[in-house]
């Protein structure tokens, strides 16, 4: 085995809002290295970091969008999320959870603050990733995956509380909790000060590490602190992250999708033809109705 090294260690940008409900910083696919194929197939990552949210009656968010050819995944740090789409289904994302959203062929949905949250406001902590699907999925049934912070499975690293949240994928003995098209590894790995573990892909996944809190050192040689995204070479297959305090990290490692990205707005296709078709669907109202 080779160690995988470090490429890139990138700052958050400045941020901007996503509807009035999320200030985000873009790592993908904003980035000069880190565009839609780079960490292919993770093709958007929008993160909010810690941000407090004044008390507001009318709960802050987007309205109504569609999505199509992919999968949006809202991972809850501080805060709750509420969201509805079209199929008539819905639900809230509470700090610890995760909604692995397939949009495939096509859902409406909206994304606010959950209403009683809102009312108080405060600290609001959040990661959405948008993860292709292959050509031969994108036109599969939408589905949803709510899953809450309990039944996330879970490796635990020692007796101080160090543990790994397995999203996806598989950590050791122990597998993700959703299920995914593709081989995609997700992990929250949450190192108490000290901690250390190796993580090991196979070189050709495109692999990157958001960190939540804390701060992290890699291979004992490149510190990341808070709010940095590490993106890792595809030069080998194992390398250790340790915490110099406690830290949560975003581990996102996935096998690319060698196929074209057509990407526009809230539609990611391989051709531009089937984008056209996207925006037509949108238009003549296949993708069904939701109320603002
Ligand atoms: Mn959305």
């Amino acid at each position: 085995m080779k160690t995988r090294t470090v490429e890139l260690v990138a700052k958050p940008r400045e941020p901007h809002f996503v509807g009035d409900g999320f200030r985000v910083h873009n790592f993908i696919p904003s980035g000069y290295r880190l565009d839609m194929q780079r960490m292919n197939p993770f093709i958007m990552l929008d993160y909010n970091s810690k941000y407090n949210f004044p008390p507001s009656d009318k709960p802050k968010g987007v309205s109504v969008h569609p999505h199509r050819g992919f999968e949006t995944v809202t991972i809850a740090y501080q805060g709750k999320v509420q969201h509805h789409d079209s199929s008539g289904g819905g639900g809230i994302i509470s700090e610890g959870d995760v909604q692995w959203m397939t949009a495939a062929s096509g859902v409406l949905h909206k994304e606010y603050h959950e209403k009683e949250w809102s009312k108080t406001g405060g600290e609001f902590q959040m990661v959405q990733l948008w993860i292709n699907l292959p050509a031969k999925d994108k036109m599969s049934k939408p589905k949803y995956q709510a899953i809450k912070n309990q039944d996330i499975n879970k490796f635990k690293l020692d007796e101080r509380g160090s543990e790994i949240e397995v999203i996806a994928g598989r950590y050791e003995n122990i597998e993700g909790t959703a299920s995914t098209f593709t081989p995609i590894n997700m992990y929250n790995a949450k190192l108490k000060k000290g901690a250390e573990v190796m993580l090991n892909f196979p070189s050709d996944y495109n692999t990157a590490l958001l960190v939540i809190e804390g701060e992290i050192t890699i291979n004992d040689d490149v510190n990341a602190p808070t709010d940095h995204l590490v993106l890792m070479e595809n030069d080998g297959e194992n390398f250790t992250i340790k915490a110099s305090q406690d830290s949560v990290v975003l581990v996102l490692s996935g096998e690319p999708i060698n196929e074209p990205i057509a990407a526009h707005g809230p539609f990611v296709m391989n051709t531009r033809e089937e984008l056209i078709q996207a925006f037509d669907d949108f238009n003549s109202g296949k993708f069904g109705h939701l109320e603002d």
